[in-house]
C-alpha cells in the first residue's frame, strides 16, 4: 500500500482518517499515529521529540494509547496537557500517569486495545483501528546475552495472536511500510522454524 505526503508538519496519510508523524533521530523518536474514527482522536504513542509534542499537544481531548515503556515511545507523556491516556503497567511504572491496560479493551465501536506478546517488550499494546492493527516494536526482537532474539515461547504467541486477528494490515513503528497479515505471519514463521530445542532464544543476530 502506499503512503502519501500530507499537510504540514511533515506528516503523511495512510487513508483518510488515519496519519502519522514518522519516526525521526536526536533525541530517537518513534512514529505517532493520530486517528480520527468514531467522533474521536486517538493517538498511538506519542514520542519524545519536540515536533510529536507539538502535534499531540495541538488535538483537542484525543486518547492516547501507549505502545510501549521505552523513551521513544512514551518521552513526552509528562509534557502532556489534556486527554485520557492508556497504557501498560509496565508504562504507568515510569510514568506514574494514565490508565492502566491489563486486558483486551474496547476503546469505541471500531476501536480496541489489544494486549500483544512481546519479546521486545513486556507490556505491549498494540491498537486496532477496523483492518489496521497498530503494533509499535511489539514484532521486533529484544536483548538477550547482548544479542537480538525472540522468546521461543512468546514468538509463537505472537504468531498465533497475529495469525487470530480479523485484520488485513499490520503496522509497525519505525518501519512506514504497511503490510499484510499474511507477510507478517511468513515473516515472524520463518524466525520461529530457526528455534532450537532446549534453547529458549533464537537469535536472530
Ligand atoms: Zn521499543
Amino acid at each position: 500500500m502506499r503512503v502519501y505526503y500530507c499537510y504540514n508538519l511533515g506528516m503523511k496519510k495512510i487513508n483518510e482518517y488515519i496519519q502519522f508523524l514518522p519516526m525521526s533521530e536526536g533525541p530517537l523518536s518513534a512514529d505517532v499515529y493520530v486517528i480520527s474514527v468514531d467522533n474521536k482522536t486517538f493517538v498511538f504513542d506519542i514520542g519524545s521529540s519536540d515536533e510529536s509534542y507539538a502535534l499531540v499537544n495541538s488535538l483537542d481531548n484525543p486518547i492516547y494509547i501507549i505502545s510501549h515503556f521505552h523513551e521513544d515511545h512514551m518521552g513526552n507523556i509528562n509534557r502532556l496537557e489534556n486527554g485520557l491516556i492508556y497504557l501498560s503497567k509496565y508504562s504507568y511504572d515510569k510514568s506514574k500517569k494514565g490508565i492502566v491496560i491489563d486486558k483486551d479493551t474496547d476503546l469505541s465501536s471500531h476501536v480496541k486495545i489489544v494486549l500483544i506478546p512481546s519479546s521486545h517488550s513486556k507490556g505491549s499494546l498494540g491498537l486496532k483501528v477496523n483492518e489496521y492493527l497498530f503494533v509499535g516494536d511489539a514484532l521486533y526482537s529484544g536483548m538477550n546475552k547482548g544479542r537480538p532474539s525472540y522468546n521461543q515461547n512468546t514468538l509463537k504467541e505472537t504468531i498465533d495472536l497475529i495469525n487470530s486477528m480479523d485484520a488485513q494490515f499490520v503496522i509497525m513503528s519505525h518501519d512506514e511500510t504497511i503490510f499484510s497479515k499474511d507477510e507478517i505471519v511468513v515473516k515472524l514463521s520463518k524466525i520461529y522454524q530457526k528455534r532450537i530445542k532446549n534453547d529458549p532464544y533464537i537469535y536472530v543476530d
